[in-house]
C-alpha cells in the first residue's frame, strides 16, 4: 500500500499542464513535488493534447500511487481582438481609433474583434481594456457600423489579445457551443473538476451541472470569478456551485486592479460560510517562469491567500510554459507548510461552527470529532465516506489535526485532492466496521507519522453502519 505523509501541505496545490509538463516524467515530478490538482486549460491546445494531459495525468498518478485531480478550465466567452494590421501595434495617450465590425483590420487606425456584437452592446462611456490591461480606451461616439474610442492608457498591442469589457452587460452566454463540448469531452474522460470562465450569475453554473449529470459526470464545477456582475452575484453564485476560483488575471481587469485584494478575501470569507472550496489564481509565483527563486512579494502573496482561507493555491504559466515548473512546485509547497505553522493563531477567526450550515448534522459531528480529537491528543481524524461531502465539511472547518478520507470510490477519492487539509485514501473494497478499523491499522503500520498505541478518531458517514447517520467512534493503533 502506497502511503502519503501526514506532514504534506494541508493547502493544495493547483498546477497547470502545458508544453513545460506534459510528458509523464515531469507530471510524476510534479506530483512528487505536492501537486494535488491538475489543471487544462481548454483556452490553449487541441483536443489531441488535451486527451494526451489527461492519459498521462492517469498514469503518473498510478505509477506514483499519488492521488491527483484533474481540472478542465472551459475558456467561456473571452472576447479577442481580430488580425491587426501590425504586431505589436502602438497606441499612444490620447489617439482617436475606431472598433469597427469584421476580424481583420483595414488600416492602422481600426481594431476588430472575435465578438461580432461588441458594437451594438458598448455604450458611450464605456470602457475597453485590451491586452489584460496593456492599454485602456473609452467610448466617446457610437456609430451603426463603429465606435471611435480614446486612447486614454497606451501600450503596444498584438492580434488576438483579449478585449474586456468591464461596465457592458454582454448578451453572450456563458456556455457557448465550444465550451459545450469541451464540457462534454471532460464528462466522458471522467475528470473530477470543469470550470467555468466569465460567470455572472448562478443559472449559468446550474446549467453546467445539469450539462454535466446529464452525461453522468460526477465532477464538480468550479465558478471562476472574474466579473464585476460575478461580485454583485456572489452568495448565490457561491451557494450553487461546488467550488469557485477567485481568477484574478481577469478580475484585475474587469474591476480596478487595487480592489482585487479586498475582493479576493470577500470571495473567499463567503465560500467559508457555504463550506466551498476555493482556488486562488494568477501569477502566484510569476517571476518563476524565469527565475529558479520568486520574488519576495509573491512568497507574501502565496502566504496571505492562505491566511486568508485559500484551499488551494494555483500555478498557470509557472507551470504550463515556464523554464522552472518542479522547482515552482517545490517552492509552492515550502511556502505552505511553513505559513501553515503560524495558522493556529488565526483558528478562532477561521472556525466554521460560526456560522449556519445547510449541512447542520455532518458540521456538529464532525466539529466534536475534532475536538475529541484534541482533547485527547489522538494522532488523525478518519473520514469513511463513499461520496466526499462530509470531507469537504471537515476541510472547511480548518482545524489543524490530520486528517484521512478512506473511500471505495476512485472519482470520490482524486475530487478530494482539493480539499485543504484531507489526505485521500482508496480503500478497494466496501467496508463495513471491523473492515474499516484493520484497513486503518494496516495503512497506518507503513506510514512513518503514526506508532502503535496512537490513538485516532473515526468519523463515518451516513449509512456506511446501517441505519446510522453519522458516527463517531475512537480507535487505537494496535
Ligand atoms: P485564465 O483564468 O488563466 O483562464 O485567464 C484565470 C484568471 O483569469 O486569473
Amino acid at each position: 500500500m502506497s502511503v502519503q505523509s501526514l506532514s504534506n501541505a494541508r493547502t493544495k496545490t493547483v498546477a497547470t499542464v502545458g508544453p513545460a509538463s506534459i510528458t509523464p516524467d515531469i507530471l510524476k515530478k510534479l506530483l512528487h513535488a505536492g501537486v494535488d490538482v491538475f489543471r487544462i486549460n481548454m483556452a490553449h491546445g487541441s483536443r489531441e493534447s488535451h486527451e494526451l494531459a489527461v492519459a498521462n495525468i492517469r498514469s503518473a498518478s498510478e505509477t506514483t500511487g499519488l492521488p491527483a485531480g484533474i481540472l478542465v478550465d472551459l475558456a467561456g466567452p473571452k472576447i479577442r481582438l481580430g488580425q491587426l494590421t501590425q504586431n505589436p501595434l502602438v497606441l499612444n495617450n490620447g489617439d482617436e481609433i475606431k472598433f469597427v465590425r469584421g476580424t481583420e483590420s483595414k488600416s492602422d487606425n481600426e481594431l476588430t474583434s472575435i465578438y461580432e456584437p461588441l458594437i451594438d452592446e458598448v455604450k458611450i462611456g464605456d470602457a475597453i481594456v485590451l491586452a489584460d490591461g496593456l492599454a485602456r480606451l473609452s467610448v466617446i461616439t457610437k456609430e451603426k457600423d463603429h465606435l471611435v474610442c480614446r486612447v486614454n492608457d497606451g501600450g503596444a498591442i498584438r492580434s488576438r489579445q483579449g478585449v474586456n469589457l468591464p461596465g457592458t452587460h454582454l448578451s453572450v452566454p456563458a456556455l457557448g457551443p465550444v465550451d459545450r463540448d469541451n464540457a462534454k469531452w471532460a464528462a466522458g474522460q471522467g475528470v473530477e473538476f470543469v470550470s467555468l470562465s466569465f460567470v455572472r450569475n448562478a443559472e449559468e453554473i446550474k446549467e453546467l451541472q445539469s450539462l454535466l449529470a446529464a452525461e453522468n459526470s460526477l465532477a464538480m464545477v468550479i465558478a471562476k470569478i472574474e466579473k464585476r456582475e460575478a461580485l454583485d452575484a456572489l452568495d448565490s453564485i457561491v451557494e450553487a456551485t461546488d467550488g469557485v476560483m477567485v481568477a484574478r488575471g481577469d478580475l484585475g481587469v474587469e474591476i480596478d486592479i487595487e480592489k482585487t485584494p479586498a475582493a479576493q478575501k470577500r470571495i473567499i470569507k463567503t465560500c467559508l460560510r457555504f463550506r466551498k472550496p476555493v482556488i486562488v489564481a494568477t501569477q502566484m509565483l510569476e517571476s518563476m517562469h524565469a527565475s529558479k527563486q520568486p520574488t519576495r512579494a509573491e512568497v507574501t502573496d502565496v502566504a496571505n491567500a492562505i491566511h486568508d482561507g485559500a484551499d488551494a493555491c494555483m500555478l498557470s504559466g509557472e507551470t504550463a510554459i515556464g523554464e522552472y515548473p518542479v522547482e515552482a512546485v517545490q517552492m509552492m509547497n515550502k511556502i505552505m507548510t511553513e505559513t501553515e505553522k503560524s495558522l493556529s493563531q488565526q483558528r478562532a477567526r477561521m472556525r466554521s461552527e460560526d456560522y449556519a450550515s445547510a449541512w447542520e448534522i455532518s458540521d456538529a459531528v464532525i466539529f466534536g470529532a475534532a475536538h475529541i480529537a484534541k482533547r485527547i491528543h489522538a494522532k488523525m481524524v478518519v473520514i469513511a465516506s463513499r461520496e466526499s461531502e462530509i470531507a469537504r465539511i471537515k476541510s472547511k472547518q480548518r482545524d489543524l489535526i490530520p486528517t484521512i478520507c478512506i473511500t471505495d470510490h476512485p472519482n470520490c477519492y482524486r475530487r478530494m485532492s482539493l480539499f485543504w487539509g484531507v489526505t485521500p485514501v482508496l480503500c478497494s473494497s466496501p467496508f463495513q466496521q471491523d473492515e474499516l478499523l484493520s484497513f486503518v491499522n494496516q495503512w497506518a503500520s507503513s506510514n512513518e507519522d503514526l506508532q502503535t498505541g496512537d490513538h485516532f478518531v473515526v468519523v463515518t458517514d451516513t449509512d456506511l453502519l446501517p441505519g446510522v447517520h453519522d458516527s463517531v467512534l475512537v480507535a487505537q493503533i494496535d
